[in-house]
């Protein structure tokens, strides 16, 4: 099984995410269980969890489809003391949120040195901020992105992520998520079927397929290895459409969400409907 879906709007109330992702075909899908652009939000009320879990329930959205993400705000390796206690702080206010809603995943950037520390102490923070959350909540398995490595942004190697996941003590709480226009603006290209199984390969050797908790699909409007973000519409950019089916059609990748944040959301259903085409396609290699 292949949950496809998207990163879907959740205004107006948590429960309207479900129904969103309904409107666009998908089986699986992300959210902000709070704005994005703030640090801390008023508890998700009673009504709204109840509605949310209905809605899951009848339109048969299971907890291993979902991947909501946290606040941009956050930055669990900011080289300040203070800003990352606030950091911490609203990172474990998320896990909480996703917990209340009955959902296994928190997605996350590492975190950034902001150019005042080396990347390994970044690291180090990293991994004692998420010691402390996984302490301080109680199911949340927390899920690592791989980033483009724009700024100063961590995570932009499959080294970083394992080396957090060593420093990691409870094993069972951590896990990562690929992002398809991110590790490509990172340097590993996915374009042919060699170039996929290559990038897999180290994937594999580096992290590991059982950490592999979800995809973000995306093409990228940034060249191969110009360690730059942005998202575009699959087939578009400079991933184009083959890397989709390697996704679509590798066992390693089944029973996870896979989400698209591509840049036209009008065109989400259509996206939706071509990466469940590609599953049912014979393979051609
Ligand atoms: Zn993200
Ligand atoms: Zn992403």
């Amino acid at each position: 099984m292949k949950y496809v879906g998207a990163h879907v709007s959740a205004a107006g109330g948590v429960e309207n995410s479900v129904k969103n992702a309904l409107d666009i075909g998908a089986d699986g899908f992300a959210l902000f269980t709070k704005n994005q652009r703030q640090w801390f939000a008023k508890p998700l009320s009673e009504k709204n969890i109840i509605k949310f879990k209905e809605y899951m329930q009848k339109h048969g959205f299971s907890a291993d489809a979902i991947l909501p993400h946290d606040s941009y705000l956050i930055n669990l390796g900011h080289p300040e003391t203070e800003k990352r206690e606030k950091s911490l702080k609203s990172f474990i206010d998320e896990a909480k949120r996703v917990e209340s809603l009955g959902l296994k995943y928190l997605n996350f950037h590492p975190g950034s040195h902001l150019r005042k520390i080396s990347e390994e102490e970044c690291l180090d923070l990293i991994c004692e901020s998420l010691n402390f959350a996984i302490k301080e909540s109680e199911s949340c398995i927390f899920v690592l992105e791989t980033t483009a490595g724009q700024g100063s942004n961590l995570g932009y190697k499959f080294e970083h992520l394992a080396y957090i996941i060593d420093n990691i003590k409870d094993k069972e709480r951590i896990g990562v998520c690929i992002d398809t226009a991110h590790i490509f603006a990172a340097g590993y290209d996915i374009r042919t079927k060699e170039a996929y199984e290559n990038t897999m390969k180290k994937f594999d050797k580096t992290i590991g397929f059982k950490y592999l908790k979800g995809m973000h699909i995306n093409d990228s409007k940034a060249k191969f290895s110009s360690r730059v973000d942005r998202h575009h519409s699959l087939g578009k950019g400079e991933i184009g459409l083959d890397a989709f089916k390697f996704i679509m059609q590798d066992k390693r990748i089944d029973n996870i969400p896979l989400i698209l944040e591509t840049i036209n959301p009008e065109i989400w259903p259509q996206e939706i409907k071509l990466l469940k085409q590609m599953k049912n396609e014979e393979s051609n290699v």
